[in-house]
């Protein structure tokens, strides 16, 4: 099941996904819920255009940062589909291991 999280926990979560310090779970949420709330997907475009028209004044142009906020939404979901992949490839690898060495035990004991 997924875990909806309402606007005011959105918006807690929007400054700390902007300085990149929500954890997986926390970035997950908050997209999901951007996905189906205007209004929050608003905030958080506006905070990120206030950050990033901040850090690159001289450059400050409209089209650049609506790719760049696109581009960091889907760099945030693909950094979590890769972490998540790697973490189930890890468990996997790791269930192998232990199946052939219970067999591998069986076989000696049998
Ligand atoms: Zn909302």
């Amino acid at each position: 099941m997924k875990d909806i999280i309402n606007c005011s926990k959105a918006e807690k979560l929007i400054p700390k996904y902007i300085k990149g310090e929500t954890t997986d779970a926390e970035t997950i949420r908050l997209l999901d819920h951007i996905d189906s709330c205007d209004s929050c997907r608003e905030e958080l475009t506006i905070q990120y255009f206030i950050s990033e028209g901040l850090d690159n004044v001289e450059e400050l142009n409209d089209y650049n940062l609506l790719k760049g906020f696109d581009s960091k939404i889907k760099t945030s979901r693909t950094d979590i589909k890769i972490r998540k992949n790697a973490r189930d490839g890890f468990i996997a690898c790791i269930v192998g291991i232990v199946v052939v060495l219970c067999m591998g035990a069986l076989t000696v004991v049998l």
